[in-house]
């Protein structure tokens, strides 16, 4: 997919940085928040390609959107829509998703491109994601991946979730099968659905079985229902262990009354085959009983980012002890890596310019290849000299995939 390079026109949040998210479920009318949240997308710009999923309300689709200002090019999106004949309830619990996902503008969170309300079927258009959800990806391509390519997923994952709790929004089901990977495998948060659920459910594990994500969820969540950003913490733990497991199923077979025993004893989850030391031990971190005593999103993706600043502390895996860790240094080198656009600059010594590129908003290995003078200029760095390395470096970029 062609993704235009955004420089210039950041999409500057109104009401300052720290916006808070917004409950749809506060609006009296839930077409208000719809009509707040969510653009109104004409079905006629819509061209529907193929089936890719079933949904909870109906099928995923990918096609094409037609985009302003002309509406002549087109770019790829995923369509949810909503089985003809719903009830009016599914139809407001199926666009309560968009109306939470409206609010959020971050490159590791799905963007939502709006909605088709007005006709029939009704639609949430969103970003399409070419790898599609997390899980699946990694089973697909078992052993795969250097490590630091999983880092960067990694590191993707705790920065949208950063940026969500920084919204206090609390997501409940973090996992794999929720992450969705595009073709420069940038992973971003999905599923906005779950919250209600399970406030509407008070009793959903007991009697109904499977609303709660026994799995991925903290101990406390199940227990007595504290759902919190450090309760999303716990299942970032899970999902990291599912990603250096490329995929293996948390508890493997165990039954949930199992799992949930299990942890009450004290029992963790083991580190995955040829897991560095250091990615555990943030497992581990994760896991803290004591909610409290868990790390910040916002200190994950710091520690992540000085794993990737020091890949010798990658070495050290606990199951593997006569592993020098000699493949991982191997599959390095020659390699260019895009963990984080700050560490990026770093590597190529030019970190005075990151509140340039931050500001010109860019985030991705993708946008900043593209990059020529003149956008070096307009976004006022203006030496030639450091101009020419900083394009340099940028045509270096290997974007994964
Ligand atoms: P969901 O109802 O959100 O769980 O979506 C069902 C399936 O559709 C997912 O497991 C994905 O494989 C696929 N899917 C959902 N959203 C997207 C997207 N934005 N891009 C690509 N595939 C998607």
């Amino acid at each position: 997919m062609e993704t235009p390079l955004v420089l210039g026109f950041v999409t500057t949040p109104l009401f300052g940085n720290s916006r808070s998210y917004v409950d749809p479920h506060t609006y009296e009318d839930p077409n208000q928040a719809i009509r707040e949240f969510a653009r109104e997308i004409d079905a006629n710009y819509i061209t529907i390609e193929a089936i890719i999923g079933g949904g909870e309300f109906g099928d995923v689709c990918r096609g094409r959107l037609k985009i302003p200002p002309n509406f002549v090019q087109d770019i790829d999106v995923a369509i949810k829509t909503l089985k003809p004949g719903s009830s009016e309830k599914a139809r407001c619990d199926f666009l309560t998703e968009a109306s939470i996902m409206g609010q959020f503008d971050h490159p590791n969170v799905i963007y939502l491109q709006g909605v088709v309300t007005r006709s029939n079927p009704v639609m949430i258009i969103t970003e399409y994601m070419e790898n599609g959800s997390l899980d699946t990806f990694l089973r697909v391509n078992d052993g795969k991946f250097q490590t630091l390519q999983l880092i960067a997923m990694l590191r993707g994952i705790a920065s949208g979730m950063s940026y969500l709790s920084d919204m206090n929004y609390v997501h409940r089901d973090l996992a794999a099968r929720n992450v969705l990977v595009n073709s420069q495998l940038i992973c971003k948060i999905a599923d906005f659905g779950l919250s209600r659920e399970i406030e509407n459910a008070s009793d959903a594990y007991t009697t109904r079985g499977g609303k709660i994500p026994v799995r991925w969820t903290a101990p406390e969540a199940i227990a007595f229902r504290k759902f919190t950003s450090a309760s999303d913490v716990w299942s970032y733990g899970v999902v990291l262990w599912e990603v250096m497991s490329y995929g293996e199923r948390p508890y493997w077979n165990w039954s949930n009354q199992d799992v949930i025993k299990s942890i009450e004893k004290g029992y963790r989850l083991p580190a995955p085959m040829d897991c560095p030391e250091a990615l555990y031990q943030l497992m581990l971190d994760c896991w803290q009983k004591q909610r409290t005593h868990r790390p910040t999103f916002s200190s994950i993706v710091s520690t992540l980012d000085n794993l990737a600043r020091q890949p010798q502390a990658l070495l050290t895996t606990r199951n593997s002890p006569e592993n020098d860790g000699s493949h991982i240094l191997e599959g390095q080198r020659g390699h260019n890596i895009f963990i984080s656009t700050d560490l990026w600059l770093e590597n190529i010594k030019m970190s005075r310019y990151s509140q340039h590129f931050k500001e010109a908003n860019l985030v991705t290995a993708q946008q900043i290849s593209r990059l020529t003078a003149q956008h070096l200029s307009d976004m006022g760095i203006t030496l030639v000299g450091h101009q020419k390395k900083i394009l340099h470096q940028a045509r270096q970029l290997d974007t994964i995939i």
